[in-house]
């Protein structure tokens, strides 16, 4: 009998992508459809999340919003870039994940954000208008908005993704053109002579000549990149009312929102995997809780998240849509959001031009990710730089 060391199986690939989320599914699709030998490293979503000891993803859910416009010009970039191949994505791999349900950002006085989205808005051609309180109200009925608020709306193509559905939409597309799927998460990674060793979770290796880290918010607590990227990865609670009866009938035409009252990002009643349609809402802020060992982040996704969200959220909630006071059904739910000190994600080689990274959704990694993967899929493989978004402001800080 051989040692345990001589039993593991190790495979060679030319390209492995570690973490299968919204950007390293991207990454690997737009791979594989331009060389072969990729592999994809990555657990699927847990089908228990409470007995889970892996890693988890800040994509399992239903609703992520997406749009042109943004206060900074390189997410504006590549969300008008993912959302123009969104259609082509969805035909091809057979699987659905768009609605463009449009978008609503509701400004209240002091506010700039909505004069800083309307700034890129036009810079990228993006189809929107400026409203002030009465055309809100009269295009939101459902709405409760004092005077003085304005709005600006997005509409011809602004709107909502699955994240778990896109994921599995680039997936498919991956397989399809080709490339190695190994289902569990990476424990290591190491720079070798040819190239770089990955140990997978059950301790098999296999050997690549170069790697794409985006294991998103998991991506320091592995241990994985071997510089660090100055991360922090924040919890974030999220609430959800169900959605039935005159809720559903108020609000069928509703958009996605920005609340900049409280900084939240409102999305429409959505149908999830249990059969009901519920109305997200969620804020993020600096006084969530960070997160930087795998223990702390693993026990994150596995509670109910943060009471004082819960009830600040609930009342806004109720505030702003009073049809929601009838509703009898919330609940939370928990993610991660990993934040860059740039406020871009990085896409930066980390290890010569061997191991590579793609990560820092910054809360909003969903709208653009297939953009984030193309562009760190050119990276890994040494092609020219093919973005509008100039490569320095995608670097990691040295
Ligand atoms: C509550 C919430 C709401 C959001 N709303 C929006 C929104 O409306 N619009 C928007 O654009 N964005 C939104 N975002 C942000 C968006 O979801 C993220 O930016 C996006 O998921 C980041 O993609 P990613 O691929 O970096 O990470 P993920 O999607 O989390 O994927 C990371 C992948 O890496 C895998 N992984 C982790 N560790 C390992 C390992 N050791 N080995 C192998 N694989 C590993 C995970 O299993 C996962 O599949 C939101 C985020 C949160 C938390």
């Amino acid at each position: 009998m051989g040692t345990a060391t001589e039993q593991r199986i190790v495979d060679l690939y030319k390209f492995a992508v570690i973490g299968r989320g919204l950007i390293g599914s991207a990454a690997a699709r737009h791979l594989a459809e331009a060389v072969d030998g990729v592999v994809a490293v990555g657990p699927d979503e847990p089908k228990d999340r409470a007995t889970h000891n892996s890693v988890f993803a800040s994509h399992y859910d239903e609703g992520r919003m997406t749009r042109h416009v943004d206060p900074m010009r390189e997410w504006s970039i590549a969300a008008g870039a993912s959302l123009s191949r969104y259609r082509d994505i969805e035909a091809r791999s057979g699987v659905s994940f768009y609605t463009p349900s449009g978008y609503l950002g509701l400004g209240y006085p002091g506010s700039t954000y909505n004069a800083r989205c309307a700034e890129t808005g036009t810079a990228h051609g993006a189809k929107f208008t400026c409203v002030g309180t009465q055309d809100i109200r009269a295009q939101f009925p459902f709405l409760n908005v004092p005077a003085g608020v304005d709005g600006l709306v997005e509409t011809g193509g602004a709107g909502h993704i699955s994240p778990r559905r896109m994921v599995e939409a680039q997936t498919r597309l991956a397989e399809q053109a080709g490339a190695t799927f190994r289902r569990q998460a990476a424990r290591a990674l190491r720079p070798t002579l040819q190239g770089v060793e990955i140990e997978l979770w059950g301790g098999e290796l296999i050997q690549a000549e170069r790697a794409l880290i985006a294991a998103g918010a998991f991506t320091a607590a592995c241990g994985l990149s071997p510089v660090d990227l100055g991360l922090t990865v924040y919890g974030r609670t999220t609430v959800l009312p169900r959605i039935a009866g005159d809720a559903a009938t108020a609000l069928a035409t509703m958009p996605t929102m920005i609340d900049t009252l409280i900084g939240a990002y409102i999305l429409p009643p959505i149908r999830y995997p249990d059969g009901h349609c519920y109305l997200k809402l969620g804020v993020g802020t600096v006084s969530d809780p960070k997160f930087f060992e795998l223990d702390g982040l693993r026990a994150w996704f596995q509670s109910p998240g943060s009471e004082d969200n819960r009830t600040e959220f609930t009342t806004r909630m109720k505030e702003l849509f009073p049809v929601l006071r009838g509703c009898t059904h919330w609940h939370t739910d928990t993610c991660a959001v990993t934040q860059t000190r740039s406020g871009l994600p990085i896409l930066d080689f980390v290890h010569d031009n061997r191991v590579a990274v793609a990560v820092g959704g910054c809360g909003k990694g969903a709208k653009g990710a297939d953009e984030w993967g193309r562009i760190a899929a050119g990276l890994l493989r040494g092609a020219d730089w093919s973005s509008d978004v100039a490569q320095e402001k995608l670097a990691r800080s040295r």
